[in-house]
């Protein structure tokens, strides 16, 4: 069975499971880093495909004559066109509850860096000089969540040790722990007025690009800090350009962009905009867990038995 992988982090820390899966009889390529025409080669008669953000898009599924599974190194599978994939028989399965804590810890760390002005405040002391920076407190302030499901409520648990009042806005049906985790159900257009912070973590899809626009923008309070750790999607990019430089809002903290890169230039050069090159996954105990389920469906799929977490109902066989 020939495996491909094209995601970085996979295996970093973890060689013995690309050897475990050498020994169960895999033959493993790494295409990293990762080149659109060496893939369009290489798909040709791969068995699986464990992907990061690259593009699994119709043109190059076409291309593929035995692929079973498209294993996703993570929660989010915006990059892969689920409908392509189901019409040729290819399951695509993710790796859900593995990372997020990881990103709970990003997205709080974002809000704590754009309120104090953390980064900005570094460069500073590293420069040689010296100066003060007007804060403004995380704890007691109110925190909307959007998008309550595994990340959001982990942002919701932090919140708690903050003392914050939680707000939160979802599609599902309201689930039993949100009680416990002291979040009070609102519509999207009460939070956006009420919050001082706003965390997005809903998937990028049909119904949640652009969720947050000019429309939203208006709604916000001039104190308002915004921080997106689920994808660039989600945020009308020109808008929030426009917010922050007009100071509509008052800062945000971004871990994710609409094109990655190149991020939109005049978006970055702004003082009010907390910056990471989308790392919240990216701690050594979120990629190993995400390495250890991604790994265990491709051993499922060659000992021919059923696979987890399969978002595109597929269900592959060998
Ligand atoms: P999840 O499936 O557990 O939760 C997503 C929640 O969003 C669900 O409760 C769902 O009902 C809700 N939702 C869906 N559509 C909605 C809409 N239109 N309006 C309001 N709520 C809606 O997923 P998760 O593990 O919490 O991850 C959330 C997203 O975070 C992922 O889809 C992924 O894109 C992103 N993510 C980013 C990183 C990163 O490195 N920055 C890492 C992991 C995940």
């Amino acid at each position: 069975m020939k495996v491909i992988i094209t995601t970085p982090s996979f295996g970093k820390f973890h060689e013995h499971l690309i050897e475990e899966m050498e020994e169960r009889g895999c033959r493993v390529h790494r295409l990293i880093p990762y080149s659109r025409e060496d893939m369009e080669r290489e798909i040709v008669d791969a068995d699986a495909w464990i992907v990061g953000l690259e593009s699994a898009d119709a043109k190059l599924l076409d291309r593929a004559e035995n692929l079973k599974i498209i294993a996703k190194h993570g929660v989010g599978v915006d990059n892969v066109d689920l409908e392509a994939a189901r019409s040729k028989g290819i399951a695509v399965t993710n790796a859900p509850g593995t990372n997020n804590d990881a990103v709970a810890d990003l997205a709080f760390g974002l809000m704590l860096s754009t309120a104090r002005s953390i980064p900005t405040a570094n460069a500073l002391v590293k420069s040689g000089q010296w100066g003060r920076f007007d804060g403004v407190s995380v704890g007691g302030k109110t925190l909307g969540i959007i998008g309550l499901g595994a990340i959001g409520k982990g942002v919701a648990k932090r919140a708690g040790g903050f003392e914050m009042k939680v707000l939160g806005y979802d599609v599902s049906v309201p689930a039993p722990d949100e009680e416990e985790l002291g979040i009070e159900r609102v519509t999207l257009n009460e939070l956006l007025a009420s919050s001082d912070y706003i965390s997005m973590h809903v998937p990028l899809n049909r119904y949640t690009e652009g969720m947050i626009g000019k429309e939203q923008f208006e709604l916000m309070k001039p104190t308002s800090i915004l921080v997106n750790t689920a994808r660039g999607g989600v945020i009308d990019e020109k808008a929030l350009y426009e917010a922050l430089s007009s100071n509509q809002i008052r800062g945000c903290g971004l871990d994710v962009y609409e094109q990655e890169p190149p991020v939109y230039p005049e978006l970055i050069g702004l003082d009010n905009l907390v910056t990471t090159p989308h790392i919240a996954a990216y701690t050594n105990e979120a990629v190993q867990l995400t390495t250890e389920m991604t790994v265990e469906n491709v051993i499922r799929l060659l000992r021919n038995e059923p696979l987890e977490n399969i978002v595109n109902g597929v269900e592959a066989k060998v």
